[in-house]
């Protein structure tokens, strides 16, 4: 069995025919497919072990206690994050991001301030600092995206001064797939000591995240996209800033003490983390963080890469090779992720045909208006490639896109 063949077999989805045809799932950007790992772990939780977190004094509930932490800690390796209470569990990235725009706003952001935001942004990087400077009254600011897809630095610091309370950039963008250069643009914000959050969606899966080094103040993922079950994510904080934040939700496991006439709270991260969590879900993360460092590491991981580089070489040829087809990104230092638009042809014909022959791919604006405002246009296709995608499946894509196309011209 060749190593390709070694990684798929870990996702029974994969295996699935749609139409009768064998399935090439491309829409990897909005979710990943779940290696059997997860899908166990789910399974004995349900079936087992359920038992609610941090809450009773018995087996059940200590042994999912145990799960639940033992994915934090397991987070907090594939991060580096220097301590535990530094990695809060919440329902996804865009939870993450509005834990922090409506719980650290509240407290730093005052009238006549700015939020600066990367013009790459996904809705989630967007509306919650919108929701929160009108709350304030503060202004939004954006970094302009050149046409390439890179984040135009030089208007960056032209916009970075003292009323700018924080900045809050993609990673890489799930439009145009390029990895943005989120350590200099945290060394321009800390020079004025502006914090930094990094929504890193798409960056958790494909760059090695070291919060560390990367030295964000806050950075935010989901673990869906990353092989772990639905309804889970990950906010990192520096420690400092988390305690200085007051709680975003009120309820149980958040609290110290409770009376009516005063309640003091819990320390980090249940501060974070009022009611039941989804804490089958995120103890998930564990494997599925485990899985993704298999994928990463040895003779797997060599095979991965080269893969990935057959497959961005190929498809930045082919789709150049069509005729009216515009790839938005185009700089270098990009993942597998392809959005174009061709001449003639809605995305969404083109992505009902692909669907047809077995191919699924995302159309629309993406989760990202504002950005395809920039590019003029109100839609896109996408591919997006991971680690179990083969060049097979690319060359696939291709013979079903030119297809597609000339049934519609
Ligand atoms: N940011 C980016 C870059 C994304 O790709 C996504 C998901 N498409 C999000 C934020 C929002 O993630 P979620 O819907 O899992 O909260």
């Amino acid at each position: 069995m060749g190593l390709m063949e070694k990684i798929r077999e870990n996702f029974p989805a994969l295996g699935q025919k749609v139409y009768g045809k064998d399935l090439v799932y491309l829409d990897n950007a909005a979710t990943s497919q779940k290696p059997k790992v997860v899908l166990d772990l789910l399974n004995e939780m349900y079936g087992g072990t359920n038992a609610n977190v941090h809450r009773a004094m018995h087996k059940l509930s200590d042994d999912t206690t145990m799960l639940y932490e033992g994915a934090r800690e397991c987070v907090r390796e594939f991060i580096n994050a220097p301590g535990k209470e530094c990695v809060i569990f919440t329902s996804g990235t865009t939870a993450s991001i509005n834990l922090v725009a409506s719980s650290y706003c509240r407290k730093f952001l005052k009238e006549g301030d700015a939020v600066i935001v990367s013009g790459d942004s996904h809705h989630s990087n967007i509306v919650p600092w919108q929701l929160a400077c009108e709350i304030a009254g503060a202004e939004l600011k954006v970094i302009p995206v050149k046409d390439n897809g890179e984040l135009d630095l030089d208007e960056y610091r032209n916009l970075l001064d003292s009323r700018v309370k924080i900045v809050a950039v993609e990673h890489i963008s799930n439009v145009l797939g390029i990895i943005n250069p989120v350590k200099e643009i945290i060394q321009q914000a800390h020079k004025l000591n502006i914090p930094v959050l990094v929504d890193g969606a798409q960056g958790i899966v494909h760059a090695d995240v070291d919060v560390q080094e990367m030295d964000c103040d806050f950075y935010v993922f989901s673990g869906h996209k990353i092989y772990a079950a639905t309804g889970t994510g990950i906010l990192y904080g520096r420690r400092e800033l988390l305690e200085a934040m007051p709680p975003y939700m009120g309820g149980g496991d958040m609290v110290d003490t409770v009376s009516f006439a005063k309640t003091t709270y819990a320390e980090l991260p249940l501060k974070f983390e009022a009611g039941t969590p989804h804490f089958i879900g995120q103890a998930t993360l564990k494997p599925a963080l485990e899985f993704a460092k298999w994928l990463k590491e040895g003779e797997i991981g060599k095979a991965v890469k080269e893969e990935e580089e057959k497959i961005i070489e190929y498809m930045t040829n082919a789709l150049a090779q069509i005729e009216g087809c515009t790839l938005y990104g185009t700089a270098e230092n990009k993942i597998p992720l392809f959005s174009f638009n061709i001449e003639g042809c809605f995305p969404s014909d083109l992505a009902q045909l692909l669907d047809k022959m077995g191919v699924a791919v995302r159309t629309g604006f993406m989760c990202c208006e504002p950005l395809m405002t920039r590019f003029g246009v109100t839609s896109m296709v996408r591919a997006s490639f991971l680690p179990y995608n083969t060049l097979q499946e690319a060359e696939y894509f291709i013979k079903c896109l030119n297809r597609a196309v000339n049934m519609l011209r």
